[in-house]
């Protein structure tokens, strides 16, 4: 712990972007490592008297925004924490850093269950923080919720991240590929949702270094044209899935047309593609049968 004055605070993080890097980066270090919030730090425009308390002293603040600024390691990464809806998330380099896009999953599941009384059974495929599969089962108590994840750290970061945001035990966690660990559900699942690896291989090659240099290749990148795992998952729904049974795919900002020809030549019906908040065609769902 350490307090500091408003005014010394204000100086120290108008060096730290001289450096470079950019405001938002340095608010979020300062929110995961400092524990000071976006509005607890605008609060101190007004109140430039006030004394702050920060966790960790500006000194050590300062060498983890230089190791970001030389390595370009997403703050996720080094604090170890990510936010995503009113989610505190455990992330480590064994899962994908959750995308703001990705949190729309949530509204749309909600439009289609309306019923706030049906009680269902979800997966969640490839979880890997548990983003989405905890956001449903805190949203939903009644439901009934699983999660897999290839990668046993992923698996075991999820099921901690469930702990630390709730104290429900209605989401259970699998290490396994995509649909193997549900062989005692099969035809017993009324959603399915998955935010596979999908990127082509030549798009991936030129991600952006703190991207490519840091996230999990295994959660990103989907073959070469970034449809391997989506077809799987897809070729597989019809076994898990319940008659009627729903399937909902996050898919790369090009592929909705070929996602849905996939999901048509597997027998789904009701397919369609929806648009993210930038209006990319960017979730793929339908019903099996
Ligand atoms: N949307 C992520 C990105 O652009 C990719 C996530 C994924 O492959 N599922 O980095």
């Amino acid at each position: 712990m350490c307090v500091i004055s408003a005014e010394k605070f204000s100086l120290w993080k108008k060096k730290q972007i001289s450096k470079g890097g950019d405001n938002n980066s340095l608010d979020l270090l300062i929110d995961s490592l400092a524990g000071l919030s976006n509005k607890e730090l605008n609060l101190l425009k007004i109140k430039s008297e006030k004394n702050l308390n920060l966790k960790l002293n500006l000194d050590l603040l300062e060498l983890f925004w230089d190791k970001h600024l030389n390595t370009s390691i997403p703050i996720q990464y080094l604090s170890g924490i990510s936010f995503w809806r009113n989610l505190k998330l455990e992330v480590s380099n064994r899962v994908l850093i959750p995308r703001p896009e990705t949190e729309l999953i949530i509204e749309i599941i909600a439009g289609i269950f309306k019923n706030k009384e049906e009680k269902i059974t979800f997966v969640d495929l490839g979880t890997g923080s548990g983003a989405i599969s905890i956001a449903l089962a805190l949203a939903n108590p009644n439901w009934n919720g699983i999660a897999t994840d290839i990668d046993k750290n992923a698996i075991d970061i999820a099921s901690r991240n469930f702990a630390n945001n709730s104290n429900q035990s209605n989401l259970k966690f699998y290490n396994g590929n995509w649909w193997d660990p549900l062989a005692t559900y099969k035809g017993e699942i009324d959603l399915a949702v998955a935010n596979p690896p999908y990127i082509p291989q030549d798009t991936y090659e030129v991600l952006p270094i703190e991207v490519k240099n840091f996230e999990p290749k295994n959660a990103l990148l989907g073959g070469e044209e970034g449809l391997d795992h989506i077809h799987e998952i897809i070729q597989h729904a019809p076994i898990y899935l319940k008659q009627k049974g729903w399937l909902l795919i996050e898919n790369h900002f090009d592929q909705g047309d070929r996602v849905k020809q996939l999901f048509l030549e597997n027998r789904f019906t009701s397919v369609k593609v929806l648009k993210d908040f930038s209006g990319i065609g960017r979730f793929t769902i339908g019903r099996y049968k």
